[in-house]
């Protein structure tokens, strides 16, 4: 997500910010989860049954492979109708298994072709179907659902969800949102692909992740199918519709399909920069790990940007550093993914870093100058890995983040940390990660040992050391 867009958020009027918690608010609080400190972050591994900060999202008993979700969107009365097929294999003998929906009316659900029963508490769907499932089968479920799907504001601070704009909507889910529209397993620990199609009156357009398959007309409106064929994480699927300009080009293999609402400026500049961003975070980082790209512009009642697979999102124009930033997401963020919110440092340090590489290509301040200027002005607290919802994107999220990875860079040296770079979004290509991985591959490759690093710039909400910006 990009920071300075959150900014313009935040400054929102009294008179706005009123209406915007009116509307119905997500089941977190400030205080979901006071247990959990920084210090016990070191055992939050990967194998953490819940989400330190999301605690009552997502569930370890079953692995999504894959969603197909067949939704119909009438403006007029904006009512969503939609059907979502989940292919889900056990990781445990199942008599019931719990996915995440705000909202929206069920009408039936089945699971291996079976009508299944189902009850609904808050954000949760709990299933039980009609016989036990034993470990590792792999079965499907299907959960037929309508109504007019609403946004939420969550408690980070941020509107997110179904968010409506003039002409249509946008779906915007970092992070629990993607509940407002689709049944799921609400974390980013479980990563699936995606076949969305979505049916439109026929002056609309319908935009999502990944390529356009097909787009056919029928009595109903027009049917806009498309395929994600790389795992996805839930927050990161996106649905608009609108009417949009649509830019389309083939270079370096990528397929790029971008889409800008008539109503927003033209963002003719973005759309010239895209593949030259691209060009120059492939250098650095290894290939693009999508074949697809794209940038996604409309006005919701938003003003941050979001990194939405393959096809980032921006409200009304996408500028140069807020492109760098989402661009790089798609290898941080999006194909390497923080099975926990905890670590999403390994998203938003990477992506400012990025920012920070840019700006050196291009004349500005070095990294090692960003650092030391940063340690003169940074917001120290929380630590980067002290979050809690209510400052998952807080700044030192980002700009401590991105200052751990060049202090990393300054113990163990340009070439090692460009190695390193490449290494993690290559091992871990459209899987999930912890900082622990990260710890082992950078002293893994440079055969140095970094505890102090991790410890004093990731886990404790003090500024670190002068010794490290000597
Ligand atoms: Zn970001």
């Amino acid at each position: 997500m990009g920071r300075k867009r959150r900014g313009i958020t935040a400054g929102l009027t009294a008179g706005l910010l009123g209406a915007l918690l009116a509307v119905p608010v997500p089941g977190v609080s400030a205080g979901a989860n006071p247990g959990v400190d920084a210090s016990a972050s070191a055992v939050a591994g990967v194998n953490a049954r819940k989400d330190p900060v999301l605690p009552r999202y997502g569930t370890t008993k079953i692995d999504v492979r894959h969603y197909a979700l067949d939704l119909t969107w009438a403006p007029a009365t904006k009512r969503l109708t939609g059907t979502a097929k989940l292919t889900i294999k056990a990781r445990q003998a199942l008599t019931s298994f719990p996915l995440s929906l705000h909202g929206m009316s069920v009408k039936g659900v089945t699971t291996a072709g079976q009508k299944a029963t189902f009850t609904r508490s808050g954000d949760r769907l709990t299933i039980k179907p009609h016989q036990r499932i034993t470990k590792g089968t792999v079965f499907t479920t299907q959960i037929s659902y309508s109504g007019k799907p609403k946004y939420l504001f969550g408690a980070e601070g941020t509107s997110e969800g179904w968010l409506p704009t003039a002409r249509g909507a946008v779906a915007l889910g970092e992070p629990v949102g993607s509940m407002t529209w689709f049944p799921l397993n609400n974390t980013p620990r479980d990563k699936a692909t995606y076949l969305i199609a979505v049916t439109v009156p026929e002056r609309l357009t319908a935009v999502s992740n990944g390529r356009l398959i097909s787009n056919t007309t029928s009595p109903t409106g027009r049917t806009w199918r498309w395929k994600m064929n790389k795992p996805m994480a839930g927050y990161l699927a996106t649905v608009a519709v609108g009417d949009y300009r649509r830019t389309t080009m083939t270079k370096q293999g990528i397929r790029y399909d971008s889409f800008v609402a008539k109503a927003a400026s033209p963002n003719k500049k973005a759309l010239k920069l895209l593949p030259k961003v691209i060009a120059q975070q492939q250098k650095w980082f290894g290939p693009h790990p999508f074949r697809d790209a794209g940038i996604l512009v409309d006005l919701p009642r938003v003003r941050y940007a979001l990194e939405t697979q393959t096809r980032s999102f921006f409200p009304m124009f996408a500028d140069e550093m807020t492109l760098v930033h989402e661009v790089a997401h798609q290898w941080y963020g999006n194909s390497v993914t923080p099975a926990t919110w905890r670590d999403i440092w390994l998203n938003e340090g990477f992506a400012t870093y990025a920012e920070w590489l840019w700006t050196a290509k291009h004349g500005g301040p070095t990294p090692a100058k960003q650092l030391r200027k940063h340690y003169k002005t940074v917001a120290w607290r929380p630590a980067p890995r002290g979050i809690t919802i209510t400052t998952l994107f807080s700044d030192p999220v980002y700009i401590r983040g991105a200052m751990t990875l060049q202090v990393i860079r300054e113990r163990i040296g340009r070439p090692a940390f460009f190695k390193v770079l490449r290494a993690w979004a290559k091992q871990n290509q459209y899987g999930t990660v912890s900082t622990r991985d990260f710890k082992a591959l950078v002293e893994r490759i440079s055969g140095k040992q970094v505890d102090d690093i991790f410890r004093d710039w990731l886990n404790t909400p003090k500024r670190p050391s002068a010794k490290y910006v000597k």
